[in-house]
């Protein structure tokens, strides 16, 4: 749950090119940020499938670095009629693709789990190299697939994500409150979440589009954007963020993704 459906080094490419290389870097950015939400979708949209091939590829290469070499030589499960070698097989007890198997399962519940959170940790470290350009537009509209009353039932029972938003946002009494904000953003939203329901909200300490609060805001606020696979409003400087680690990101979920599968199919 988050406010925003919201992962190259921050123009790396730009600055090994001859003449002034800040200005490359500056229209690099405006470049970026200029990306309409639409564009943002389909980038996202278009780029996942051979992202996740990817990902399967990577996956697989490291499982087979530790997979037996032609066990089946000197097996004692004879006639198991297994063609397909791979991780998914219904090896037999006895098998060594079997210990493969489970070798296999702990390595991704484990050693590659810190891998991956050590990969997300340096995703978000590079947030830092982006400021906030106080456009506002995260306090004055900010979406949840809960209601307040589900918010704060989720609080009570200990959900620290959804204490930290209903301690800053209030919802806005109808849909259409929430659109007039941001009609482009509002529209991307919807069809994004597709069925589903979502629940508009608004920050009431924005005023002239500036935190009234701003020393002192909440961590919630600091720490936005959470997620850099969530859409963005336009006019957020850490589009450019977004897009300089989106295919990071993907890369991340689809593995991630992956993992999930190969728990719930060798566990
Ligand atoms: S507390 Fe300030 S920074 Fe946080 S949402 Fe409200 S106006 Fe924005
Ligand atoms: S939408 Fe982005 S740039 Fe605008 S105030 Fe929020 S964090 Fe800052």
């Amino acid at each position: 749950m988050s406010n925003f459906f919201s992962s190259g080094d921050k123009g790396n490419n730009f600055f090994s090119n001859a003449g002034n290389a800040s200005d490359l870097l500056d229209e690099a950015l405006a470049e970026e940020q200029s990306k309409t939400l639409n564009e943002q979708y389909n980038d996202i949209k278009n780029n996942y499938e051979e992202i996740f091939i990817e990902a399967a590829e990577s996956i697989r290469k490291e499982l087979d670095t530790f997979k037996p070499e032609n066990p089946c030589a000197d097996c004692v499960v004879k006639d198991c009629k297994i063609e397909k070698k791979d991780v998914f097989a219904p090896y037999p007890a006895g098998c060594k693709y079997r210990d493969w198997q489970m070798q296999a399962l702990t390595y991704l519940a484990g050693d590659y789990r810190q891998k991956l959170k050590a990969a997300y940790k340096s995703i978000m470290d590079r947030k830092n190299d982006y400021a906030c350009n106080c456009c506002g537009e995260c306090c004055k509209l900010a979406v949840s697939e809960y209601s307040y009353e589900q918010l704060k039932q989720r609080a009570l029972r200990g959900d620290k994500y959804s204490a930290d938003f209903i301690s800053v946002f209030v919802p806005f009494e109808n849909e259409e409150d929430a659109k007039k904000i941001n009609p482009e953003y509002f529209e991307m939203l919807n069809l994004l979440v597709e069925d589903e329901r979502v629940y508009y909200y608004y920050c009431p300490k924005v005023k002239d589009n500036l935190c009234t609060i701003y020393e002192n805001r909440p961590n919630i606020c600091k720490e936005f954007p959470h997620n850099p696979l969530k859409l963005l409003p336009t006019e957020c400087s850490f589009n450019a963020w977004k897009n300089a680690v989106s295919h990071d990101a993907m890369l991340l979920k689809a593995k991630t993704d992956i993992i999930n599968f190969y728990k719930e199919k060798l566990g």
